[in-house]
């Protein structure tokens, strides 16, 4: 079984953690106002560092982890993080994988439009956070799977529910 896996916001809360930030650096603004491009870009140019570091490791991740250790599952880490706003971020993200104990068999970063690396890598189950990621990986005849609450895509709000999910083995039928 080869999992094709995304980090933000589906091993990680890190929305969670980018509100935060955002009451400390704009205290007026609500959770569901919206920055301008720009100041967005100034925003996780000056925090990006700090909010990493903060970065919690979602509910199941660790016991979702030793089930794919078990079963010998390979895992592809593919992620849109780059050292864009922050120099450091790839090397930050491979030590804090590390320090969780999240291994990984590749991983790639800088991606935007998944689905040509997960086909290459013959993906057998693409999981993520957002919807226009599994609208590209799909297309490409890949099994998806969301983090989160999805109308669109079949959907699961936590790893242990993935976990359930995979052990199923129900999906692309
Ligand atoms: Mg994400």
């Amino acid at each position: 079984m080869i999992l094709g896996i995304d980090i933000d916001d589906t091993i990680t809360y890190t929305r969670k953690t980018i509100l935060k930030y955002r009451k400390i650096a704009y205290p007026k603004l609500n959770d569901t106002d919206l920055l301008s491009n720009r100041e967005y870009k100034k925003f996780l140019r000056k925090y990006m560092k700090d909010m990493r570091k903060e970065y919690a490791i979602r509910e199941g991740v660790k016991e979702a982890w030793q089930y794919f250790k078990d079963n010998n599952f390979k895992i592809i880490i593919i992620t849109a993080r780059s050292n864009k706003y922050y120099r450091k971020s790839i090397k930050d993200t491979i030590a804090f994988l590390k320090e969780h104990n999240i291994f990984y068999d590749k991983i790639y970063f800088k991606q935007y439009k998944k689905g040509k690396k997960a086909f290459k890598e013959h993906i057998d189950l693409f999981i993520d956070d957002k919807e226009s990621v599994l609208e590209n990986v799909s297309k490409y005849g890949i099994n998806v799977l969301l983090r989160g609450q999805s109308d669109k895509y079949q959907s699961c709000e936590n790893w242990y529910q993935i976990i359930d999910y995979i052990k199923e083995g129900k999906y692309g039928q």
